[in-house]
């Protein structure tokens, strides 16, 4: 069993070879820990300025970063690697043991928690431990997510509209190493307190995605997040050997597509029973019936029916068969060009 580190400056950052470590971070009404698993690799084929970061389990029932991230742990071999791999499979750790999005400790969604207080919850410290101890050790951040149970997305890598052209040039070439069928330039103005909205703000190489729903563990999505981080190494040189191809060999290139505005994350118009009659990552016309919204307190009511406002990709739909008023019911994203992200 990996140690318990109770003090981080214990943790040497720069030794050679593969570490893992159980971090532990005081609950907050009760004595015990939450323990948070922690792979440092420092790899012997000598120094890369591009250390490489990944976190999975940054919500507790998303299964696809915390399974390809674990088998990266056991699977990469230090005398093989060059450069510093860190590894966080399950960054909210008592999140990812109920299986559940959020932490039943504090109640806090960890990717809401950023930057974090050294002072607050559980939550709150271990976001103030990786902007703090483990932003530091790397310029190139990816956050595996999937839609838990909040919504079905294509399997999709992801970032937000980027200023800094250099940053957003290379965000970009990165994003497609995964090979996933779309990548989604998603709104700023959704949430705040994001993983990726601090790492993206400190200049780094910052990759979000969407690899599964409904908190299984998706097959496909395991080899998006597991050969697609292999490749980030191969690509910065941390591991030799050329990029491998992810998908079926043919499958189409990478389709970019966006929804940066508020008004593409259309709220469920009423509580409803949802019948949806498209599929995540196909393609839309403006006008065309997305799906249905039955109320059931009379039976013989005609269905609400669901049109799309605009043509596109569904990016996203509601999951669960009962949306509230106002959650978001479905994302219609344009298609743009690479060149638009690549310069
Ligand atoms: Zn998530």
């Amino acid at each position: 069993m990996p140690p318990v580190i109770h003090h981080f400056a214990d943790i040497d950052f720069d030794l050679p070879g593969k570490h893992h470590y159980q971090v532990a971070f005081h609950l907050d009404g009760t004595w015990g820990y939450s323990l948070v698993p922690l792979t440092v690799i420092n790899g012997k084929r000598g120094a890369n300025p591009n250390g490489v970061i990944c976190f999975g389990g940054t919500h507790g029932n998303e299964y696809e970063g915390q399974v390809g991230l674990k088998r990266l742990a056991c699977d990469v071999d230090p005398e093989q690697m060059a450069g510093r791999l860190v590894l966080m499979p399950q960054l909210s750790e008592s999140a990812c043991v109920s299986g559940t999005r959020t932490s039943p400790l504090d109640g806090v969604n960890m990717n809401r928690a950023f930057p974090g207080n050294p002072r607050g919850t559980v939550s709150s410290r271990i976001a103030n431990f990786v902007k703090t101890c483990i932003f530091p050790l790397g310029r190139i951040v990816i956050d595996i997510h999937s839609g838990g149970m909040e919504g079905a997305f294509p399997h999709c890598t992801s970032f937000h509209p980027i200023p800094n052209p250099k940053q957003r040039a290379e965000i970009a070439k990165v994003s497609q190493l995964f090979d996933t069928g779309f990548a989604l330039i998603y709104s700023s103005a959704m949430a705040s307190g994001l993983l990726s909205d601090e790492a993206e703000a400190e200049g780094k190489v910052t990759i979000g995605s969407e690899l599964g729903a409904g908190a299984s563990t998706d097959r496909q999505g395991v080899r998006h997040a597991y050969e697609g981080t292999k490749n980030v190494l191969r690509h910065y040189g941390l591991l030799e050997g050329q990029i491998v191809k992810v998908r079926a060999a043919g499958s189409a290139p990478t389709r970019l597509i966006k929804a940066d505005k508020l008004d593409a994350y259309v709220p469920a118009p009423a509580d409803g029973v949802w019948e949806p009659v498209v599929q995540p990552g196909e393609a839309v016309q403006k006008g065309e019936l997305l799906g249905r919204l039955h109320d059931f307190s009379d039976h013989s009511s005609p269905a609400l029916e669901i049109l799309a406002p605009r043509s596109g990709w569904v990016a996203m739909l509601h999951l669960a068969a009962r949306p509230k008023k106002g959650q978001t019911l479905f994302v219609i994203a344009e298609e743009v060009e690479w060149s638009e992200v690549l310069g």
